[in-house]
């Protein structure tokens, strides 16, 4: 059960960062505790079991994809990674390791609040059982009944096209890494193949897109992977 208001605990050593997510968090409603190191958050993600955390990748004493490690040991809680660009290769280790989603610095409320809506549902979601029917748009996919609707037109896709999306689907608004795309698509041995993702991608988006060179649905977060745009 969630305790309200919703606790998020923010790990990360930048003062300004935290007090910027202290007012932001509070209008909305949400509950912020607060650490300044890697071990401090470890600790209070233990002890305080917040219902979302929003982990700092530059901390002072540890790496944040050893902080990750050790609260995925013993919890699912939903894991914002907050990133500098620059970074992109640790991010993608972050989010390969669990993480759910990231934002880089600087971000706006209206981008924290979207990310952590997403992030959040995935674990009500996850708790009250799978949404059968995902509706983004004027695109609606039947994950029970394996179909895909533009409008009131049924679109007919590959096997391979179809778990791509799928995989899409059932991550609506997070981010999902090539490496992650590839694994659950294609298998393991394909995770250093991301042609095969972008060839793919191209063939979802010329059938579900209205223009493929600018998709309004299947969007691409250059160098990480890519995401559905969330619902509205
Ligand atoms: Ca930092």
């Amino acid at each position: 059960m969630s305790h309200l208001p919703l606790h998020v605990l923010v790990i990360e050593d930048e003062q300004q960062i935290r007090r910027f997510l202290r007012t932001s968090l509070a209008d909305h409603g949400y509950a912020l505790l607060e650490a300044s190191t890697g071990h401090d958050g470890i600790t209070q993600a233990a002890q305080l079991q917040p219902d979302c955390v929003i982990l700092d990748l530059g901390l002072p004493d540890m790496d944040g994809l050893e902080v990750l490690r050790q609260i995925r040991s013993w919890s699912s809680v939903p894991v914002v990674v907050l990133t500098a660009r620059g970074q992109e290769q640790e991010k993608i280790a972050l989010l390969d390791a669990g993480a759910d989603d990231y934002l880089t610095k600087p971000f706006g409320v209206g981008e924290l609040m979207s990310r952590m809506r997403v992030v959040m549902r995935r674990t009500a979601g996850a708790a009250a059982g799978e949404q059968p029917v995902i509706t983004v748009g004027d695109l609606r996919v039947d994950l029970a009944r394996r179909q895909v609707f533009r409008g009131d037109e049924e679109v007919h896709l590959t096997p391979i096209e179809y778990r791509l999306l799928a995989m899409l689907v059932k991550n609506a608004g997070r981010v999902v890494t090539q490496r992650q795309l590839l694994q659950e698509v294609w298998g393991p041995e394909y995770t250093d193949a991301p042609h095969y993702l972008r060839v793919y991608m191209q063939h979802l988006r010329h059938k579900l897109e209205v223009d493929p060179t600018r998709p309004r649905y299947l969007l691409t977060e250059p160098g990480v992977g890519y995401r559905l745009r969330d619902e509205g």
